[in-house]
């Protein structure tokens, strides 16, 4: 039996039902991801499918559906009989598994954001320091250049550097060094890896959060998945590697 299932806006498959399952245990394949295969009227969210009746709870980790009574509950999650173990041994080891993240929290990123301004401030320097030298020595050709103009181009290119910095290490590595010091990297909402594009949006983002004293970064201290306002407008999380 044939399977598709919807990931990211587009159709994957066709998948056998066993590469379903497997999908579904790793977390890629959700209970409202939703799924078709031939002979179905249309789309239907993965664990209405599976296991079937409407209205039952859906297995956090395995996305099938069974009744309340066959069900254990870990606060909002449920599990299944059959994958209770795992999920136990995955909470006492303290793994992370998709919506279930160890979210890091406002100080340690606190301290991330500081190591990574400390690095920006030294690529600064050593940017400006040869054209600080040159208005210093020669100040009669600084002034033609205009200083206004100057300041403008320091300011674009800093600017630029954030940006590239930001993208550039959370797109490779999911984490700036700041964040990799700090044993913190970002995910995705459902645990996967941040793509380029989305770590070039969320350095623009960032910037934002920087405006308005710092508020969108604040936001983290008050929110239950410690998310910053560059998280939210990025779906993304920031866990513990
Ligand atoms: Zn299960």
């Amino acid at each position: 039996m044939n399977w598709y299932y919807a990931r990211e806006g587009r159709q994957v498959g066709p998948v056998s039902e066993e590469d379903l399952t497997a999908q579904a245990a790793s977390g890629v394949v959700r209970a409202d991801t939703l799924v078709w295969r031939e002979g179905m009227q249309g789309w239907q969210p993965y664990g209405s499918v599976i296991g079937g009746t409407a209205g039952q709870p859906t297995c956090s980790q395995c996305g099938r559906a069974f009744p309340t009574d066959d069900m254990l509950r870990f606060g909002e999650r449920w599990v299944c009989a059959e994958c209770k173990p795992a999920f136990v041994q995955g909470l006492k080891e303290g793994v992370i598994t998709p919506g279930q993240f160890v979210y890091g929290g406002f100080w340690i990123r606190f301290g991330a954001l500081i190591i990574d301004v400390i690095i920006l401030s030294v690529i600064r320097l050593i940017l400006w320091l040869p054209l600080m030298l040159r208005i210093f020595s020669a100040p009669e050709e600084a002034q033609s250049l205009g200083f206004i103009g100057i300041q403008m181009l320091v300011n674009l290119i800093d600017f630029l550097i954030r940006i590239g910095y930001g993208t550039y290490f959370v797109g490779r590595f999911g984490a700036t060094p700041g964040k990799m010091a700090c044993g913190l990297k970002v995910v995705q909402m459902d645990g996967g890896k941040v793509s380029y594009p989305r770590a070039l949006a969320r350095s623009f983002a960032k910037v934002l959060s920087g405006l308005i004293l710092g508020i969108g970064f604040l936001m983290a201290a008050f929110d239950e998945e410690k998310r910053t306002l560059h998280d939210r407008i990025c779906e993304t999380r920031v866990v513990k590697a």
